[in-house]
């Protein structure tokens, strides 16, 4: 290692040549993998990966013109790194929420209804080998974590981050192993929905909420207001529904003081099966990762967006000064009031066609390590753009 007194650029007074020594010296002090990807890229201290589930290119599109009347209008479509992530699992073309985020936050792809387990999994029968997740990683390390869901907090999405299951709808199975981490002492801030499907299932297999709280000191609170009343430092909500924002800034208050740094991840639901849920739903996101990112540091934090899988959903009408959604009152009151369920959704400037579907999904990222994203990938790459963020090594 040479030091400066004997580095001869260091001698003349030049500026930009000391500069760039400078900058030598510090690529140098860098470990191998990092300068295998360019040395002088800055590392992430803390990482938020905000998943909208089933959120595709159209979904994004159809969000901006709902919300504001024109494309190009939310405010992640201005950050500056931008790629498109392959959604498939082992054997199909199209995922589903439990392969599709177990792919993200694993870096392997496997079967759909499985959570954060290898292909080896057969789904309700047999488990999988354990695939260690970027939360585990994360605890492994010191730093402190959250989950956040629209959603219950055993489903697919929120669970493939701190779960392991053969079968998705094993929520008992799945939320009980919030108090049986594999590394460091698990989530620390946990909110999500489902309260009820939660207790019925724990109730089956007999245990419940006040059980598992109170047999791991850590009680399940029914709301958000309840953990903060109870001044929780490690608030575990599971509640019938929660607002998504307030349950994000909470966390973030509880996250930000952690000295190690931290992973978030929040999801929010943006199936379009009901497109104007759906397309709100994306809108309301959209405006929670732009206050979001006003209040952490770029030059420490990077921010991930992306969907688990894309939906089919189509744009195919509509003129600028009229409403996206016209027709939608009337559909909406006409499938209340009859039993079929169509597949298809004829509205008259959009059209869809309510199932999952296999194309690309967007990545959108900024902040430390966002340099990443950028053109196709199979969605297993978002977990190694984690990790060299982080400047960490898988094993
Ligand atoms: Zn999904």
């Amino acid at each position: 290692m040479p030091t400066t007194q004997k580095d001869p650029s260091m001698h003349n007074n030049k500026p930009l040549r000391s500069l760039l020594a400078g900058a030598l010296l510090a690529a140098l002090a860098m470990p191998r993998f990092a300068m295998a990807d360019d040395a002088s890229a800055p590392r992430a201290k803390n990482v938020i990966l905000f998943v909208a589930d089933a959120a595709g290119v159209s979904a994004l599109h159809g969000a901006s013109v709902h919300g504001y009347g024109e494309p190009l209008k939310l405010h992640i479509q201005g950050w500056p790194h931008l790629g498109l992530s392959e959604t498939s699992p082992v054997d199909k073309w199209v995922s589903d929420s439990a392969n599709g985020m177990s792919s993200v936050v694993t870096g392997i792809k496997t079967r759909n209804g499985v959570i954060s387990q290898g292909p080896d999994a057969i789904r309700g029968s047999r488990d999988g080998t354990p695939a260690k997740t970027i939360l585990e990683h994360a605890e492994e390390r010191g730093l402190r974590t959250g989950v956040v869901s629209s959603q219950s907090i055993a489903d697919a999405t929120p669970a493939a981050t701190y779960a392991h299951s053969n079968d998705r709808r094993k929520w008992a199975e799945i939320f009980t192993q919030v108090f049986a981490p594999r590394y460091g002492d698990g989530v620390d801030v946990m909110i999500g929905a489902g309260r009820a499907k939660i207790g019925e299932q724990l109730a089956g297999v007999g245990t419940g909420f006040d059980t598992l709280g109170a047999t791991h000191g850590r009680p399940v609170r029914a709301s958000l207001a309840e953990a903060m009343q109870a001044g929780d430092v490690r608030p575990l909500v599971v509640a019938d529904s929660i607002d998504v924002r307030q349950a994000t800034l909470a966390a973030l208050d509880i996250l930000q003081d952690a000295p190690e740094g931290y992973l978030l991840v929040v999801e929010w639901d943006a199936h379009t099966d009901d497109v104007r849920k759906g397309l709100q739903n994306l809108v309301d996101f959209d405006r929670l990762m732009a206050e979001v990112e006003q209040r952490v540091d770029l030059d420490d934090t990077l921010l991930l967006f992306t969907a688990d899988h894309s939906f089919g959903l189509q744009v195919d009408g509509g003129e600028r000064g009229q409403p996206l959604l016209e027709g939608f009152d009337a559909w909406k009151q006409a499938q209340a009031a009859s039993d079929a369920d169509e597949d298809l959704v004829r509205l008259p400037n959009v059209l869809v066609n309510r199932t999952h579907t296999a194309e690309e999904v967007v990545t959108l990222a900024t902040g430390a390590g966002a340099h990443r994203v950028r053109g196709y990938f199979p969605n297993t790459h978002l977990f190694q753009v984690m990790l060299d963020a982080w400047g960490w090594t898988a094993e």
